[in-house]
């Protein structure tokens, strides 16, 4: 081999070794531009070094043109990592049957992780369905107590009726208009100013009893209470004091003012009709009033008990409106040698 040959063997071997291994593209030296066979090996392994190159920078897409065992080699890597990155695209949405088979190491490991994230995630769909059950029981839970507490709330709030209110009228009962009318004494005894007790009582209600029934006597006295509530303010207490005896409180009223509404209160139940069967019955009422007031009842005001004592004022006057009926009297006008 003459030197110029083997000068040139040397050329084209460096210019090989360039191509596979210098980051830039080598160019072919000047004396083999004219060569047919040294640029078809050039275009070669510049595709080659492109297509090398693409795929390094994660591009599959790329169009492989080189022919020969290693473009059919390269183009069976692209097939099978497109076919992968598929594969892939697959799992996220949701299909864990895909299987790697060609990667070696990377299918065994793919196909693990596949297989985890199957179980994983119908794991959490149970736990999901358990937690919606959870929750659900818990809503009917809470709906159930609801309700509970609901009817709870009612039959306290009807006990506490029942042990305030009297069942057939409505109003007070005794025991309530006692703790009322005992506040508004204690008041009194503390801020001075006046009230009204009075008492009322339905005339000859056993001969209405008689005449037209226990159920028409009762509609009577709900008739009575509705007017009793009828003719007071807001600030007034009327009760029932028991059987056909009624009680009234009336804050901030002088004895004259009393004396007027107890006479309303009179008048009005004297001319209201009370439907009995296919006739209109009446009944009359008598009121004894009494007024409290820190001055004129100090002595009363600060004995043992003091609404049972005005009390037991106004049942005098009532007693006295009684000598006549269908009457109002008042305590302080009454003559007491009587
Ligand atoms: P006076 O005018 O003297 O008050 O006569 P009176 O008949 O009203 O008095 P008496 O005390 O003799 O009778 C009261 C009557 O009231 C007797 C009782 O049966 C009746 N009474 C008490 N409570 C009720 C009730 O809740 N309903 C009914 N219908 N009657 C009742
Ligand atoms: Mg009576
Ligand atoms: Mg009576």
């Amino acid at each position: 081999m003459t030197e110029e040959e083997l000068a040139s063997i040397e050329q084209l071997t460096q210019l090989v070794h360039d191509l596979l291994t210098a980051p830039a593209i080598a160019a072919i030296p000047e004396d083999f531009l004219a060569n047919d066979g040294v640029q078809q090996l050039h275009a070669y392994l510049v595709e080659t070094r492109n297509v090398v190159a693409s795929f390094s920078r994660g591009d599959f897409n790329v169009k492989v043109p080189i022919k020969g065992s290693i473009g059919g080699l390269l183009k069976n890597l692209q097939a099978n990592l497109r076919h992968m990155i598929w594969q892939v695209q697959m799992v996220s949405k949701g299909d864990f049957s895909q299987r790697v088979d060609f990667m070696g190491d990377f299918s065994e490991a793919f196909n693990k992780m596949v297989v985890q994230m199957d179980t994983t995630l119908r794991e959490l769909k149970e736990n999901e369905k358990k937690l919606q059950e959870l929750t659900e029981s818990l809503r009917r839970e809470i709906d159930k107590r609801a309700e509970m507490e609901e009817s709870l709330r009612k039959s306290h709030k009807r006990y506490q009726e029942l042990a305030l209110k009297d069942p057939l009228t409505g109003i007070n009962n005794r025991r309530n208009f006692y703790e009322i009318a005992s506040k508004e004494m204690r008041r009194i005894q503390r801020n001075g100013g006046v009230a009204i007790i009075g008492m009322l009582d339905v005339d000859h209600f056993k001969r209405f009893n008689d005449s037209y029934g226990h159920l028409a006597g009762d509609s009577c006295l709900k008739i009575i209470a509705t007017s009793l509530t009828d003719n007071v303010r807001e600030i007034d207490t009327v009760g029932r004091y028991g059987g056909e005896e009624f009680v009234i409180l009336l804050p901030q009223t002088s004895v004259a003012d009393g004396f007027k509404v107890a006479e309303r209160i009179r008048t009005e139940i004297a001319s209201t009709p009370i439907p009995v069967d296919k006739i209109i019955a009446t009944v009359t009422v008598s009121i004894g009033i009494t007024e409290v007031s820190k001055e004129n009842s100090s002595e009363l005001l600060n004995s043992k008990d003091p609404l049972a004592a005005l009390i037991n004022e106004a049942d005098l006057a009532l007693y006295d409106a009684k000598k006549t009926r269908n009457k109002v009297a008042a305590y302080q006008y009454m003559s007491k040698e009587d």
